[in-house]
């Protein structure tokens, strides 16, 4: 019921976009199922009323061909719709469930009936509980008023242009216990709406949680490396960018480390190309795992890495990258092939005052270089 409900409560996005929007072919089969749906329930509950007819029929309160021909009636209309909604007529009007035009059809079938059998008027009164509380469901409050409206000007038309005796049978037993049934199931109805505005909300929670959580995943995406799910370079420097702002505001140090693999293109051309994206992968992991919650590690480029060490002075951040060079030369690579040996090379360089990115990056580059000279496997301080 999820499903119908919201669909038939809260107008879909391409009806709030109006006209214009042109809805896929599988979105035209979707809507066209949620409308028979609905035509069905309303199917259900005239069968509910025809019968109610005809125990009034047993009773002697009305002709029993009323029943019979409320229900041909009613369902006429119903099979009407359907053949109009299965056609695409409704996908014309920007309500494609027409929710005005078939209140209001349907509001002037049952005053008819109550102006054909006012012996049982308050029955007829009773479905148009049921008929207007399920419209206004859907309906916004320009098609509410519309319909109300319609409803006091159908109601006013029974009522004061006519002298038919809009009654509530109490009689007999059957007559009592006819009545009965027609309230109590009136008021299950409108209750059933209840449960399915109530199902049509929690499936709306559920359907925004995972749109939620999908457009978490999409801007995660957006900011990670595919190849090893660090940060990309776009992130990683506006990650930059917001490191150093925030250590000019609360007057903190700030270091940056430029990290590259060494002799990285050997490895490929020793040990292929498919293998040199899982050391990049186990590299980046490598360094995830051994940096601090609030460190930003991102790729820069190719086998080149940025890493942002906030609150750390260049003392700290040396001893950091030290550390981080040690355990990448230490680790295990024969697992991808024996006698392979991984090492970086890292210039780390400690914000200045008023310095800008581009020029702590070309010095922490400069350092990098040195450390590339220096001989590989170390780290170079600006
Ligand atoms: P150095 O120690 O001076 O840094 O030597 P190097 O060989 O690491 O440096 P160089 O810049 O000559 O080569 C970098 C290599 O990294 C070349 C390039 O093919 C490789 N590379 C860049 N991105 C990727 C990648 O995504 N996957 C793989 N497998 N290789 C990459
Ligand atoms: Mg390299
Ligand atoms: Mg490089």
């Amino acid at each position: 019921m999820g499903s119908a409900a919201s669909s038939f409560l809260i107008p879909t996005a391409a009806e709030l976009e109006g006209p214009d929007s042109r809805p896929t072919a599988e979105m035209l089969a979707r809507r066209a199922g949620q409308r028979r749906r609905i035509q069905g329930m309303i199917a259900v509950s005239l069968v509910v009323d025809a019968a109610i007819l005809l125990l009034y029929a047993r009773a002697g309160t009305i002709p029993v061909l009323i029943g019979p021909a409320y229900a041909a009636c009613g369902l006429t209309f119903i099979a009407f719709c359907i053949m109009l909604s299965e056609f695409g007529f409704n996908e014309r009007f920007s309500d494609h469930y027409l929710v005005v035009e078939q209140s209001i059809a349907g509001m002037m079938i049952v005053l008819a009936f109550a102006f054909v059998a006012p012996e049982v008027g308050v029955m007829f009164l009773c479905t148009l509980f049921v008929l207007f509380s399920l419209s206004s469901l859907r309906a916004t409050p320009r098609q509410t008023m519309l319909i109300w409206t319609a409803a006091a000007l159908g109601l006013a038309a029974l009522f004061l242009l006519t002298d038919k005796p809009i009654s509530m049978p109490h009689g007999t037993y059957l007559e009592r216990f006819t009545t009965m049934l027609a309230f109590t199931l009136t008021i299950g109805r409108c209750m059933f709406v209840g449960i399915f505005s109530n199902s049509m909300k929690q499936s709306l929670y559920r359907s925004g949680l995972k749109l939620k959580e999908a457009y978490k995943r999409i801007e995660e995406l957006a900011e990670l490396d595919e190849l090893t799910g660090s940060f990309n370079r776009r992130c990683i420097m506006r990650m930059l960018d917001e490191e150093i702002a925030r250590a000019r505001r609360g007057g903190a140090p700030c270091s940056i480390a430029l990290i590259d693999l060494d002799w990285f293109k050997r490895i490929n051309d020793a040990y292929g190309h498919p293998t040199g994206d899982e050391v990049l992968r186990t590299f980046a992991i490598t360094l995830f795992a051994n940096i601090r919650r609030i460190d930003r590690f991102g790729r820069y480029g190719g086998e080149e890495f940025l890493l942002v060490l906030p609150d750390l002075s260049d003392d700290g951040a040396v001893r950091a990258l030290d550390r981080l060079r040690a355990i990448v030369a230490d680790l295990d690579w024969s697992a991808f092939s024996p006698g392979m040996k991984v090492t970086i090379s890292a210039g780390v360089a400690t914000l200045k005052p008023n310095e800008s990115p581009d020029t702590l990056l070309a010095r922490a580059d400069h350092a990098l270089y040195a450390a590339k000279a220096g001989g590989r496997n170390r780290v170079s301080r600006a």
